[in-house]
């Protein structure tokens, strides 16, 4: 599935119908060079979610925990993750199920995280985006599928 987004607006307005779409303990990988877009797409999951307060990039500290209501995400950026193990320090084994669990970076974990129910891919085009998205199960792909002609 592809969908192109013109500005940042429309990027955080995509996060949100996906925070709509997304089962409660989703795993989702965002791919994308740096400045492709991936921390606006989950700042809009959040403001999707209901979140109302910052959303800082987790650069340094590799994972920024949410809780709205007794629901979690939380938020990776592998990106200086030096080694995989690392994310047994981090404690990702306690997160599994305990909430959203979104990537950017997921390269730089491989071989150490779960399998993913959705893949989206941030690419530039023209003065916006590109979103390449897979999902894992039939039926989060319906569910986008429709999102899709309809947003
Ligand atoms: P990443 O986390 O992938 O490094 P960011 O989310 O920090 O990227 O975004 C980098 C820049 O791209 C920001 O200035 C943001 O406003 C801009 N941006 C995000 N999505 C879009 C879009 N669809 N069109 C144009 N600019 C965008
Ligand atoms: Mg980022």
């Amino acid at each position: 599935m592809k969908l192109h987004l013109p500005d940042e607006e429309a990027q955080v307005r995509f996060g949100a119908t996906l925070a709509s779409l997304l089962p409660p303990c989703a795993i989702v990988f965002l791919e994308g060079d740096l400045g492709a877009g991936k921390t606006t797409l989950v700042r809009g999951i959040l403001r999707g979610l209901g979140w109302q307060g910052n959303v800082k990039s987790p650069t340094y500290t590799i994972v920024e925990p949410y809780e709205l209501d007794g629901v979690h995400l939380y938020h990776f950026d592998l990106y200086r993750l030096a080694d995989p193990e690392e994310l047994d320090y981090l404690g990702l084994r306690e997160m599994l199920g305990q909430g959203m669990l979104l990537f950017e970076w997921p390269e730089r974990g491989a071989g150490s995280l779960p399998d993913p129910d959705c893949v989206i891919r941030i690419f530039h085009s023209r003065e916006g985006r590109e979103l390449t998205i897979e999902a894992s199960n039939k039926e989060l792909r319906r569910r986008l599928e429709t999102a899709l002609r309809e947003f």
